[in-house]
């Protein structure tokens, strides 16, 4: 079942129809497929990832709700949430410039000059420039505004010293977008958004390998690494809130997207438990928790859905889904584990032996959502102080 045939518009079914038309042509292969091909390596799937985004956008799916003038496509956040679940429907790879695209794109439209923006969005569009988000660092993770990387004034230069950590798509990204304190003083003041090469001498990349065996993510050294005055977005000391602004865009309306994608695991698991001869009461009442749960999640995206379309802006509401889908993922993970026991421990994905569904990996990734792009105890605070309006705790 297509899980977008919701009371769209004609202009959005003429939409969403088009698009299925150009994916049914476009993507030759679905993702699982291709990421349990033997001959995949790290490597390969993420060039395949970038072919796969440079095709999105010669077609004008990327960058939707960015205004045409900038490459995007004017598109309402109905039709974004439409591609969403689409892509996640034919399950197509995921762009591997999604921090560029849906992070930094963002702080230079509405931050950069008009210069950075003729540089930095076209190649960042095309996938020839793979950008990393550099905010956390090692004592800076909820607690943002404690990172201490400096960017010293120098002349024409910028000088920075630091380092940052968990930078997803480090080791493949060619530059990334840096939070530095220019004012050691000034709390949130004191915090610049500035640009950099990783070539640059004085940067250091190294992978970080994850419980999964994967090495998607990075931590990143600067060592007196000399940055052009021009690669400051917006003002000095403008980083903060330059940051929170974009932040605003990773959460977004997602749980479509994710409802379509749980609901096709969902089905995996139920086939998988009918293979390995789990059944009877016990199981199938696991199973349809997790399916009605799975249409909780989708009816609130489309209540949120309602909203973007009514004109009305995100607030907490984001929070809201971000916490159901993050920790839902977690429950239906574990619950896959439990059903079909040891054996989908031993179907561990590794180069060598990728498996239809690796329930393992996805047990384990699953703890990933409910910490980046703010923590489930985050987004409580969050709900907490903006839906509840209870006090702050003092820190
Ligand atoms: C998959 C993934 C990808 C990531 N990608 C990037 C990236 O590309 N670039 C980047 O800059 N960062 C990235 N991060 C880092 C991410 O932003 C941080 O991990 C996150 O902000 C949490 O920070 P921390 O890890 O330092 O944990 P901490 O902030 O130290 O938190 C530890 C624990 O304490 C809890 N806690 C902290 N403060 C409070 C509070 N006030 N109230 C209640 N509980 C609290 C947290 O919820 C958590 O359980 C990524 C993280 C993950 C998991």
């Amino acid at each position: 079942m297509r899980l977008m045939d919701l009371h769209l518009s004609e202009q959005h079914l003429a939409f969403r129809d088009q698009l299925r038309v150009w994916l049914n042509t476009n993507l030759t292969r679905p993702w699982r497929e291709e990421w349990r091909d033997p001959k995949a390596t790290e490597d390969s799937l993420f060039e395949l990832r970038r072919r796969w985004q440079r095709k999105l956008y010669e077609a004008g799916y990327l960058g939707m709700d960015w205004p045409r003038e900038w490459g995007g496509r004017g598109a309402t956040e109905v039709e974004k949430a439409i591609l969403e679940a689409e892509l996640a429907d034919a399950d197509a790879p995921q762009s591997p410039n999604m921090l560029g695209i849906g992070l930094l794109g963002p702080a230079l439209i509405h931050h950069g000059s008009e210069e950075q923006r003729r540089r930095f969005i076209p190649p960042m569009l095309r996938a020839e420039e793979i950008w990393c988000q550099g905010f956390s660092e090692p004592g800076a993770g909820s607690d943002l505004a404690s990172l201490r990387t400096t960017a010293t004034i120098d002349g024409d230069s910028f000088v920075l010293n630091g380092q940052k950590v968990w930078t997803t798509f480090g080791p493949w990204s060619d530059w990334i977008f840096v939070l530095a304190r220019t004012d050691t003083a000034d709390r949130y003041g004191g915090i610049s958004f500035i640009l950099c090469k990783l070539d640059t001498p004085g940067v250091t990349v190294r992978p970080l390998r994850q419980i999964t065996g994967e090495s998607e993510f990075g931590e990143v050294f600067f060592e007196d690494a000399r940055v052009p005055r021009q690669q400051l977005v917006g003002k000095i000391g403008e980083g903060w809130r330059i940051a929170m602004t974009v932040l605003a865009y990773e959460r977004g309306a997602m749980s479509l997207a994710y409802a379509v994608r749980f609901g096709r695991d969902i089905a995996r698991l139920a086939q998988a438990c009918r293979e390995h001869g789990r059944q009877g009461s016990a199981v199938r009442e696991r199973l349809g928790r997790l399916i009605v749960e799975n249409e909780v999640m989708r009816a609130n995206g489309v209540r949120n859905l309602a909203n973007f379309a009514d004109g009305k802006v995100p607030g907490p509401e984001s929070s809201i889904e971000k916490i159901f889908w993050s920790e839902f993922d977690k429950r239906f993970r574990e619950t896959a584990l439990d059903l079909l026991g040891a054996g989908a421990m031993l179907e561990r994905s590794c180069d060598q032996a990728r498996t239809d569904v690796d329930w393992a990996r996805d047990f384990l990734w699953a703890r990933a959502g409910t910490i980046y792009s703010g923590s489930s105890e985050i987004q409580r605070n969050i709900i907490a102080k903006r839906v509840l309006n209870l006090p702050t705790e003092g820190r």
